[in-house]
């Protein structure tokens, strides 16, 4: 079911972690300190908010909304299970980055700004992330449309005449395969729910004014959102 050979390993990517015991943490702290893996994975962390503008923007967005700090602290690389890349914590508003995971800078990059887009969310609106899964659908199908978790397989079908279809399909593939990473819910019903939402979220592209194309485009379609104000009352 992979869309394209290299994400093989990357496929099940992204979930909003239900419960992080402090035990664990701690447990966590002491193994990251004698483990290479912590090192490269800060190391990448850092490349990708200095050098991409996706989350340099997203950060700066979440940092002036009402979520007030959003530096180091939110972000942690851990051992993860399974085939998880990252997840956001909304209980700590921690950003967790797989270090067993994530092994290639384009793999962080897109996985930081997956997250970045949850912790947006979460910081402009109340998302009821457990109870309500029409939340975590929408979310989860924003995150997978702005963050280029979709952009690879717009290169493989940039020959095929359906580009938007295919970029559409693997939004809600990949939100559907989100949502039943880490709830326990039916395939049927996972998909009536994002079939129900996707037509609003796939069309809300805030932080940005439309879906950016690449990380220099995106700021150009970040500034795009800023303006819409200004742009409207030009008219
Ligand atoms: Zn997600």
């Amino acid at each position: 079911s992979a869309p394209h050979p290299s994400s093989s390993y990357e496929d099940y990517g992204y979930d909003i972690i239900p419960d992080r015991t402090t035990e664990k943490t701690k447990k966590q702290f002491i193994r990251e300190s004698q483990f290479t893996f912590n090192h490269k994975c800060q190391n990448m962390l850092h490349f990708a908010m200095e050098t991409s503008e996706y989350p340099s923007l997203i950060s700066a967005l979440v940092s002036s909304s009402r979520s007030k700090v959003f530096k180091g602290r939110h972000f942690s690389c851990e051992d993860c299970d399974g085939t998880v890349s990252g997840g956001f914590d909304a209980a700590s508003s921690q950003i967790v980055l797989c270090q067993n995971n994530i092994h290639q800078q384009s793999h962080m990059n897109r996985v930081v700004t997956h997250e970045l887009i949850h912790a947006f969310d979460h910081c402009r609106a109340h998302v009821d992330w457990f109870d309500n899964f029409r939340h975590l659908a929408c979310s989860e199908i924003r995150a997978a449309n702005l963050s280029g978790d979709c952009a690879f397989t717009n290169e493989l079908s940039r020959f095929n005449f359906g580009l938007k279809q295919h970029h559409q399909e693997c939004v809600r593939d990949r939100a559907l395969r989100s949502i039943l990473a880490v709830r326990k819910i039916s395939r049927e019903e996972a998909r009536k729910i994002v079939d129900e939402v996707f037509e609003s979220c796939f069309n809300d592209h805030a932080p940005f004014g439309r879906i950016p194309h690449s990380k220099k485009d995106a700021a150009f379609a970040y500034r795009e959102y800023t303006n819409r104000d200004r742009y409207y009352t030009n008219l």
